[in-house]
């Protein structure tokens, strides 16, 4: 339905000077523009402008779920504890968790996700294979405690997710959703206007988890990712990496022990040995359940990847500073050479090969250099171990890694048996057997979205939304308050509402420089601008906001001229992607 408004009975209070607590562009232009308020740290108000964003936002949402058989529904936020102590998450969730009582004492939590509800419902009708696969899913407002609640929707503590979950009889179903899902999510973030990549979360390591996230390209982003042109991109936290490295001393030689007082980093040890830093190796230790120790050695210019050290060995926890007092071992000069009796020594695969290492000697203030492997000391495993970096090989091509800045903007993720098997969720196959449920769930966060669209589409004079989200599409700028500007500005406003148009009429009483500075503040995609002497010529100034681009049209075309970039902007926009 078309969509006619008074810019004078909008309510959105503008502020003149910026906020001073926003550090990014989306926080700060959706304040000042009057879209959304604080109410608390990461609790905020979306007023009427900044709302109508979030509901195109979850309109497209919708469509995209309803379009591979998602089905919504709503479950409450507010979470009996007895079904998170059913998942263990009670316990393992941490402080961002919001737990309350009600008047009888009882538990519960604000749901941050909403796994255990879903489970809980579904265990409880869903009893035949035959009911299977099944999607489900809803948007709803999530509360975590967040440590840092910042950058305004980026990370809020209430905020506003679609989460969908599925349930499933085989593997094959499983991955069959996870695919459609992965496609629609495709579709939202070319829908919203994103410049996007999906990337691998956790590579597909033997027991590692199967999941992708979505990441809108911006430099304010708080993830790191790695890509190649060969369509590879990772998040660097999970990255496979190639590490390509040109040790300098490759001549054996013997191992000598050298004294190095208070050398205690690897830039301090590469200075006073005179050597690279990457030709040292540094190591980390981490404690396996049995108590066992594990060294991980990497090259010494290069971060221990700590989800890759559970890779290469599982269950290993890496020391913290009791621990090392605990083992009696020297946090600043452990190395590979004589550990204490069973630990297990797992190489970054890229040092393979190397025969002279700098490596601490297990004594504090003591390095070996010219230390071999197989020589001198064991490697129990050549492992991926490092965190990825710009510049490393792709591991699917060979080519050479670039970096970008992401922000998460959805996941979808396999989740395997993990809470059917903890809270019991099981369906009769086809011998009548019980089955623990396949589930995947799947998330796009709504209001970080709309911040994200914002963090990609902003100038110095404001916000430029994608079409597809705007508030609205089309602001008309008569200059004059009344008079004949004003009733032609007045006249087109109704006729491009008549044309299907979402539209605006700054009917306000305000100089044109303040219009013009409100429009470019609030980013209505496309102003058409409505002056005396452009009327006495017959003509009007359509300004599209993204390009910055004006031109002159004849008065009788201005309706269907606006229409028409609208028209262009929206198939701009079109998903790329296919449905199935
Ligand atoms: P992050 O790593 O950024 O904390 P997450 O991986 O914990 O996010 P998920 O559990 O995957 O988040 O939630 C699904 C989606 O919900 C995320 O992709 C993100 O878009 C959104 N989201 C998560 N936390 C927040 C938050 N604090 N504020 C706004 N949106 C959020
Ligand atoms: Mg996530």
């Amino acid at each position: 339905m078309a969509v006619a408004l008074r810019m004078s009975s909008i309510y959105a209070p503008t502020l003149k000077e910026d906020p001073a607590e926003a550090e990014l562009a989306s926080h700060r232009l959706l304040l000042r523009a009057g879209m959304i308020r604080k109410t608390a740290a990461g609790i905020y108000s979306f007023l009427p402008l900044g709302w109508r964003a979030i509901v195109k936002i979850q309109d497209i949402v919708r469509e995209e779920m309803d379009a591979i058989g998602s089905q919504e529904l709503l479950l409450p936020i507010v979470q009996p504890a007895e079904l998170w102590q059913e998942s263990g998450r009670w316990a393992d969730y941490g402080p961002e968790l919001a737990r309350l009582k009600d008047r009888a004492g009882r538990e519960f939590c604000l749901g941050p996700t909403h796994e255990e509800i879903i489970t809980s419902l579904v265990r409880s009708e869903v009893r035949s294979y035959r009911q299977l696969p099944l999607s489900l899913y809803q948007v709803n407002m999530k509360f975590r405690d967040e440590m840092r609640p910042r950058f305004g929707l980026l990370r809020g503590r209430e905020f506003i997710m679609k989460d969908a979950y599925s349930f499933h009889s085989s593997q094959e179903s499983l991955q069959e959703h996870y695919d459609a899902m992965g496609r629609a999510y495709a579709r939202i973030c070319e829908r919203l206007g994103l410049e996007y990549r999906p990337v691998e979360a956790e590579s597909g390591q033997i027991g590692g988890k199967v999941t992708t996230e979505y990441m809108a390209l911006a430099d304010a982003g708080e993830a790191a990712l790695v890509y190649c042109e060969c369509g590879y991109a990772a998040n660097e936290d999970a990255a496979s990496t190639v590490v390509v490295r040109h040790p300098s001393v490759t001549e054996p030689g013997a191992m000598t022990k050298v004294h190095t007082p208070d050398i205690r980093t690897i830039a301090e040890l590469a200075s006073f040995l005179d050597i690279h830093e990457h030709d040292t190796v540094k190591t980390m230790a981490g404690k396996l359940e049995d108590g066992r120790l594990v060294y991980f050695c990497v090259p010494g210019d290069r971060e221990l990847n700590p989800i890759k050290a559970g890779w290469a060995a599982p269950g290993v926890v890496l020391l913290d500073e009791a621990d090392f007092a605990t083992y009696g071992i020297p946090k600043g000069s452990l190395g590979p050479v004589a550990p204490p009796s069973g630990t297990l020594v797992v190489a970054d695969a890229s040092l393979q090969g190397d025969v002279s290492w700098g490596i601490g000697a297990n004594e504090d203030d003591h390095h070996f250099i010219g230390a071999q492997p197989e020589r001198d000391f064991t490697v129990a495993q050549w492992a991926d171990l490092v965190v990825a970096r710009p510049g490393d090989g792709c591991p699917t091509c060979g080519g050479v890694l670039a970096g970008a800045r992401g922000i998460e903007v959805s996941q979808i993720f396999q989740l395997g048996t993990k809470y059917s098997v903890s809270m019991g969720a099981t369906y009769a196959d086809e011998n009548g057997d019980e089955q623990p449920f396949l589930m995947g769930c799947y998330g796009v966060g709504v209001s970080r979205s709309m911040a994200a669209a914002i963090e990609q589409r902003n100038d110095e004079s404001g916000m430029a939304w994608p079409v597809t989200i705007a508030p609205l599409e089309v602001a008309v700028l008569p200059l004059n308050a009344d008079g004949e500007v004003f009733e032609v500005g007045e006249r087109i406003w109704r006729e491009l509402a008549d044309a299907g148009l979402e539209t605006v009429l700054d009917d306000r009483d305000e100089r044109a420089g303040v219009k013009f500075a409100d429009a470019d503040l609030i980013g209505w995609p496309f102003q058409v601008v409505i002056g005396k002497k452009g009327l006495a010529e017959g003509v009007l100034e359509v300004k599209d906001r993204a390009t910055g681009l004006r031109v002159s049209v004849p008065l009788a075309d201005a309706v269907a001229h606006v229409a028409r970039l609208v028209a262009e902007a929206k198939a701009a926009l079109a998903p790329v992607t296919l449905h199935p």
